[in-house]
C-alpha cells in the first residue's frame, strides 16, 4: 500500500508549550514548519497549568538565578545535570519577559510588574526562606502561556496539523531521524511526514496510574514512538506525585493555594507539615509533603470516614483573597470534591503528577545516546523538549514551576538548534528509506485484522492498577519484583488487543490501542528501572533503603549518582554519570536534602 508524504523543513509533534514554543523560532526564522496534535493546540495539557512559572525577576523582594540553581538541584536530589541548570535558571527571565511581550497577560503587582508568588521549594540566599519566584496569572497561567503562544504561531505561519496522531519515527539507514508516520484521526489516512528535522513535543504519560492530575491524551507517545526506534529512555523510575488532587477525583488543587498560605491539616486539626519540614512547612518539595501525607494516612490520622485524604485549609484566607487569586480553585473544589473552599477545607491526596525521565537530551534540546564508539552520540536530526523529554532538570524530583520554564528555555533552545541544522543541511531532504511505513502500516494491520485479542480497555486498566498499587508514592522491594511480573505479562496482552468493531473508520477504541501500544513501553521503563535502583532518591523512595547516618534518606551517591537508561530492545538497562560541573559557577555539593 503506498502512503502520501508531505515534505516540511521540520515537523513538530505536540502543540503543548514546549511544541509552540520551539516552532515560534522555527517560523520565525522562515522554515516551513508543521506542528501535529491530537487535540486543537490550545487544549494541550499546558492550558491545565494553573500555579505559574519560576523566573527570579525578583520583582516583589531580592532573588537570584543562583539562588533558583541551587533550589532546583536540591530539589533534584542533586540527580540533575548541573550545566543544565544552570542554563535553565539563567534564561527563565529572559523566556518570561519574550511571553509578555507576546501579550500574555499576567497579574500584576501594584508598581506594575509581573506578579510573584511563593512556590514548594523556592527559597532566598541558598535555601534560607520561602521567596516569591512564580510568575502567575491567577490561577489559569498556562491557559494565558498556550493562547499567547499560539496566536504568536498564527501570525509566523507556523502550520498546524490539528487531530492528527503520529505514530512512529522513522530513522535511515544511518539512524538519522527523517520523520514521523501520522494518522489523521477523523479518516485514518495515514500519511508520511518527511522532514529534515523532528522535535518531539508530546508532553507527559501520567495515565500510567490510575490515579492521575493529567489529561487523558497524556499517553507517552513520543516516550514510546521513541522506545520503539531504539532511543533509551532516561531516569523513568522517577515519578512526580502531587500532594493535593482532589481525593477521589484526582483533579488538581495548584501548590499556589499554599503559596497562598493554605495549610494541610490531618484529622486531629493539626496543621503536621511542621513536624516532617519545621523550616518550610506546607511549602516543601512535592516528594517531601506526598510522604508526610502519606504517613498520616497510614498511621490514622487521615480523614473522612475511610480515614483516606488529608484536608487543605483555605478558610483563613480572606474571601477577596480567593476569589481574585484563586477563582478557578473554588470552582474545581465545588465541582469535584462539593466544598467552597472559602467555608470549609478541601479533601487531598497525592496523586501522579509528572514524569521527571524521558528521551534523553542536552541543554540543547538535542537527542544524546550512547553508541558503539561513544557515550554519548547526538541522534542528527532529532529534537524533544518539554515533558516527553529528560535534559535533565528535574533529576529525581521536580520543584513546581519548573516545568513551564524547562518548556520555554528548552522549547526555544531545541526551536534554535533545529534551525541551526536544517541551515546546515543540503537543500534536498534526506531519501525516506524504502521501508518507511512498513512498521506503521503492520501496527495499524494488526488492530484490523486481530482475532480473539485482549480487550484494550482491560488491559489498560490492569497496567495503570498494576503501576498504581506496585510503584507508587513509597516503594516496596517485594512489589516492585513483583510489578516488573506483572507488568511484562500485561504487555504481552497488550501486543495482542483487538478493537471490537473492526468496520469504522473513526473509532476511538482504535486510537485508544494506539495509545495503549506507548504507554506500556513507559510502564515497563518505569517499573525495571525502579526495581533495579536500590537506594532512596527524591520522589523513589524504598523500603529497603532507609534514612541513615551513612546515607542521608536513604541516598547512596556511592553506587547511584548516576542516570538510568532503560533499551526498549531486551529490556535492558544501562547507566551513565550525572553531571555534577555547571557552565560558570561552582558545583552545588551534595548534602542531606532537608526543608
Ligand atoms: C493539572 C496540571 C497542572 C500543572 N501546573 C503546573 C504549573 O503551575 N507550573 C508548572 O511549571 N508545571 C505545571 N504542570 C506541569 C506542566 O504543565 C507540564 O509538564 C507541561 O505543560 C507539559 O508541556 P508539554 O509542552 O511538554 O506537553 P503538553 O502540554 O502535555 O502537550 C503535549 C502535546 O503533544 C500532543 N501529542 C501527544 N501525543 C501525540 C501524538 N502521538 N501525535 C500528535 N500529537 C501528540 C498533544 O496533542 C499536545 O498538543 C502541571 C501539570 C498538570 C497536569
Amino acid at each position: 500500500m503506498s502512503v502520501p508524504v508531505r515534505k516540511f523543513d521540520a515537523v513538530i509533534v505536540g502543540a503543548g508549550g514546549a511544541g509552540l514554543r520551539a516552532a515560534i523560532q522555527l517560523s520565525e526564522a522562515g522554515l516551513k514548519t508543521a506542528v501535529l496534535s491530537k487535540v486543537f493546540p490550545t487544549r494541550s495539557h499546558t492550558v491545565a497549568a494553573q500555579g505559574g512559572v519560576a523566573a527570579s525577576l525578583g520583582n516583589s523582594e531580592e532573588d537570584h538565578w543562583h539562588w533558583h540553581m541551587y533550589d532546583t538541584v536540591k530539589g533534584s536530589d542533586w540527580l540533575g545535570d548541573q550545566d543544565a541548570i544552570e542554563f535553565m535558571c539563567r534564561k527563565a527571565n529572559e523566556v518570561v519577559v519574550e511571553l509578555e511581550h507576546y501579550g500574555m497577560p499576567f497579574d500584576r503587582t501594584d508598581a506594575g510588574k509581573i506578579y510573584q508568588r511563593p512556590f514548594g521549594g523556592h527559597m532566598s540566599n541558598f535555601g534560607e526562606k520561602p521567596v516569591r519566584r512564580s510568575c502567575a496569572a491567577a490561577d489559569r497561567t498556562g491557559h494565558a502561556m498556550l493562547h499567547a503562544m499560539y496566536q504568536r504561531n498564527v501570525k509566523v505561519n507556523t502550520q498546524f496539523f490539528v487531530e492528527w496522531m503520529a505514530l512512529d519515527l522513522v530513522r535511515d539507514e544511518e539512524g538519522a531521524v527523517v520523520g514521523v508516520t501520522a494518522m489523521e484521526m477523523e479518516t485514518s489516512e495515514i500519511v508520511m511526514f518527511h522532514a529534515k528535522a523532528v522535535l518531539f513535543a508530546t508532553g507527559g504519560a501520567g495515565r500510567i496510574f490510575h490515579s492521575s492530575t493529567n489529561a487523558f491524551i497524556n499517553t507517552g507517545d513520543g516516550v514510546g514512538m521513541a522506545a520503539r526506534a531504539g532511543i533509551p529512555l532516561e531516569d523513568m523510575e522517577f515519578w512526580q506525585f502531587h500532594p493535593t488532587g482532589v481525593a477521589g477525583a484526582g483533579v488538581l488543587i495548584t501548590e499556589g493555594v499554599r503559596g497562598e498560605g493554605g495549610i494541610l491539616r490531618n484529622s486531629d486539626k493539626e496543621r503536621f507539615m511542621e513536624r516532617y519540614a519545621p523550616n518550610a512547612k506546607d511549602l516543601a518539595s512535592r516528594d517531601v509533603v506526598s510522604r508526610a501525607m502519606v504517613t498520616e494516612i497510614n498511621e490514622g490520622r487521615g480523614c473522612g470516614p475511610n480515614k483516606d485524604h488529608v484536608l487543605l485549609d483555605i478558610t483563613h484566607l480572606p474571601p477577596e483573597t480567593i476569589l481574585k487569586r484563586l477563582p478557578g480553585i473554588r470552582e474545581i473544589a465545588i465541582q469535584f470534591a462539593g466544598v467552597d473552599p472559602i467555608k470549609e477545607p478541601i479533601p487531598v491526596v497525592p496523586t501522579c503528577h509528572y514524569q521527571m525521565g524521558g528521551i534523553p537530551t542536552n541543554y540543547n534540546g538535542e537527542v544524546v545516546v550512547p553508541s558503539a564508539t561513544s557515550k554519548s552520540e547526538v541522534v542528527s536530526g532529532f529534537y524533544a523538549a518539554g515533558e516527553c523529554a529528560c535534559a535533565s532538570v528535574h533529576g529525581a524530583n521536580r520543584l513546581g514551576t519548573n516545568s513551564l520554564l524547562d518548556l520555554l528555555v528548552f522549547g526555544k533552545s531545541a526551536g534554535e538548534s533545529m534551525v541551526d541544522f536544517i541551515k546546515s543541511q543540503p537543500a534536498a531532504h534526506r531519501p525516506l528509506p524504502a521501508n518507511a511505513c512498513d512498521f506503521t502500516l503492520s501496527r495499524v494491520d494488526r488492530l484490523n485484522n486481530q482475532r480473539g485479542g485482549a480487550n484494550v480497555h482491560e488491559a489498560r486498566l490492569a497496567m495503570q492498577r498494576a503501576m498504581q498499587k506496585h510503584c507508587g508514592v513509597f516503594r516496596f522491594k517485594k512489589l516492585l519484583e513483583e510489578g516488573v511480573q506483572q507488568i511484562s505479562e500485561i504487555a504481552g496482552q497488550v501486543a495482542q488487543t483487538e478493537i471490537a468493531d473492526k468496520s469504522r473508520v473513526f473509532n476511538t477504541a482504535r486510537l485508544e490501542a494506539l495509545e495503549l501500544d506507548n504507554l506500556i513501553e513507559v510502564a515497563k521503563a518505569t517499573m525495571v528501572s525502579a526495581n533495579a535502583r536500590t537506594e532512596s532518591r527524591g520522589a523513589h523512595v524504598r523500603d529497603d533503603a532507609p534514612d541513615t547516618t551513612e546515607r542521608p534518606n536513604g541516598r547512596d551517591d556511592q553506587n547511584w549518582l548516576k542516570h538510568t537508561l532503560w533499551f526498549r530492545e531486551g529490556n535492558r538497562l544501562d547507566y551513565k554519570p550525572v553531571n555534577l560541573k555547571p557552565l560558570s559557577v561552582e558545583t552545588i555539593a551534595l548534602k542531606k536534602r532537608a526543608y
